[in-house]
């Protein structure tokens, strides 16, 4: 799936993230069924991207998302996924 880039100012002066590359798409939940609310998604998170409310994953703040990788590669259950740009 094509997914359009933009660059767009993060909130609160950082030199390496002032001005960062993002896409529209961040993380997304691939399988909220399978999630746990383990927290070790939220915990591996740098950006607190991720909160677990009632027992379930949410993507709390989709613009923070610096698509590393870190949460999906944590998840024992495979709930979370980037998606790949063609
Ligand atoms: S991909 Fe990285 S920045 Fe985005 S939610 Fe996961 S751990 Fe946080
Ligand atoms: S690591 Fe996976 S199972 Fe645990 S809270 Fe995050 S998404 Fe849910």
């Amino acid at each position: 799936m094509l997914t359009a880039r933009r660059t767009v100012p993060i909130r609160g002066f950082s030199p390496r993230r002032s001005f960062l590359e993002v896409t529209d798409m961040a993380v997304k939940i691939a399988d909220i069924e399978a999630c746990t609310g383990c927290s070790a998604c939220t915990e591996v998170c740098p950006y607190e991207v991720l909160v677990v409310r009632e027992e379930k994953v949410v993507v709390a703040q989709p613009e923070e998302c610096v698509e590393c990788g870190a949460c999906v590669d944590e998840c024992p259950n495979e709930v979370l996924e980037l998606e790949e740009e063609e």
